[in-house]
């Protein structure tokens, strides 16, 4: 029986190569036959291109064009981060280095659940969330599929740690904060009000005061980048009443954490090593394909909570006898190594280079605030904390909001997020593109003005 061709071994990289041919060829095509941000058509045009494409998924004999056919749709297809009027969500484009890290993830496919699957692999993800860790002024962390997991994982540590636990966090929080604790079982979260965006400090303390129950037991999670305006808690504040009130505290970084990287930026994080718990997330401002996840935490003690043990993965006496024990590192079991793309992009870029990436999207989201505060069609929410703009047309109703963003997806012209704040509806560009230019932002505020002006369909 003829053998497809497999990804490692010594034959591995020669079976690849044409492979990687027909992937990048797919690529082009499927890219330029979309043209834009987005495919035209809307929904029920993308899913009739898909099926058209693949045809019978599960054929009786197999199609040797399948890589090209389907390479292509799902090119086509795709929402793309690297176009500069995709700006929606924290969805980056990731860098080419990091993806062809990946590809070698892929292609050796270990598995960080025990040593004799990932002994390379195990010993770069030490070093990775040391490094990451260090960078937050914290001593380890542990790598996750994202922020939701590590916000998850921050509370499960806490409760491990306490006992029990109660969580206050803000209006503004990620909704994968209250969802943690109904997935945990904990009660139901106290939500302190966060009227300008972030969470007001006085409310935290009373909501503090207020709470009954062991030092310990409340932990009070702030957020550094919120997902709707990017705007930063007074985290200084906030680390202050929670020590006075014996509260631990956890900080949602996902998107603002990669600040650190700027020697410009990295001030607006002061308080952040404060926290025991940090999520972190590169797959957002960190240019990392999806998943790039982590929680650092302050005591690498807390972490203790997660050890476990199987005989098949990390038996007493292979531990005993020096082979690292890795089950207790995550909840999941089998792992990919999302740490080697992030080694490889934290050593190509350096600190310096990574900085830049942030200065540059900071800049770009400073430059488009400009814009539409000096342009009287339109009007500005406020100036970004990060990279984050919130707009509208002047005088727009609600709906009409709605309707231009949902036209511009569904024509495939460009990509908008939508937020709520001061009880409007906004339009939210969220630039994560280093390569944007003026032009591109000009471009794009041009576009959704002549949406608006051609009025509701
Ligand atoms: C995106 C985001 C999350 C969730 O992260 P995922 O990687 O999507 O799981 C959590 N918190 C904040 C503030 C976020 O912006």
């Amino acid at each position: 029986m003829h053998t497809p061709p497999l990804a490692s071994g010594p034959q591995g990289p020669r079976h690849l190569r044409p492979l990687l041919d027909t992937v990048l060829d797919a690529l082009h095509t499927g890219t330029h036959a979309r043209g834009g941000p987005l495919p035209t058509g809307g929904p029920d045009t993308v899913t009739a291109a898909v099926h058209d494409a693949a045809g019978d998924l599960l054929p009786d004999r197999g199609d040797p064009d399948a890589l090209r056919t389907l390479v292509h749709a799902f090119a086509a297809g795709a929402a793309d981060p690297a176009h500069p009027l995709c700006a929606a969500h924290l969805h980056c484009p990731p860098l080419a280095v990091a993806a062809a890290a990946d590809l070698a993830a892929s292609a050796l496919n270990p598995s960080l659940d025990s040593w004799d699957q990932a002994p390379a692999a195990s010993a770069l993800e030490t070093l990775l969330t040391r490094t990451l860790a260090r960078e937050t002024g914290h001593t380890d962390g542990l790598v996750t599929t994202g922020g939701t997991e590590a916000n998850q994982l921050a509370l499960l540590l806490a409760r491990e740690t306490h006992g029990t636990v109660r969580l206050v966090h803000g209006a503004n929080a990620h909704h994968s904060l209250p969802r943690a604790a109904w997935l945990l079982g904990l009660p139901d979260p106290v939500v302190v009000p966060a009227p300008a965006g972030t969470l007001d400090p006085v409310a935290l303390d009373d909501a503090l005061t207020r709470l009954p129950g062991p030092r310990g037991s409340v932990l009070v999670a702030a957020t550094a980048g919120t997902t709707d305006t990017g705007l930063i808690d007074p985290l200084p504040d906030i680390a202050a009443r929670c020590t006075a009130h014996g509260a631990r505290l956890h900080i949602d970084a996902a998107y603002g954490g990669a600040l650190l990287f700027s020697d410009h930026h990295r001030a607006k994080l002061t308080g952040l090593d404060a926290a025991h718990t940090i999520t972190l997330d590169l797959h957002k401002l960190g240019w990392q394909p999806v998943p790039a996840g982590l929680l650092t935490v302050r005591d690498a003690h807390d972490l203790a909570a997660l050890h476990h043990r199987t005989d098949y993965l990390n038996a007493d006496d292979d531990t005993e006898a020096g082979l690292p024990d890795l089950l207790g590192r995550s909840l999941r079991t089998t792992r990919r190594p999302d740490v080697l793309k992030l080694a490889v992009t934290l050593k190509t870029l350096g600190r310096t280079g990574l900085g830049a990436l942030v200065d540059q999207v900071c800049a770009h989201a400073r430059e488009f605030a400009d814009l539409v505060h000096a342009d009287p069609r339109f009007h500005l929410h406020d100036r970004p904390a990060i990279s984050t703009v919130l707009f509208r047309p002047a005088h727009a109703p609600d709906p009409a909001v709605a309707a231009v963003r949902r036209h511009l997806l569904t024509t495939g012209r460009a990509v908008l997020g939508r937020a709520r704040a001061d009880g409007r509806l906004w339009l939210k560009a969220t630039l994560l593109n280093p390569a944007t230019r003026p032009d591109d932002l000009r471009a794009l505020l041009t576009l959704v003005h002549r949406t608006h002006a051609e009025g509701p369909r």
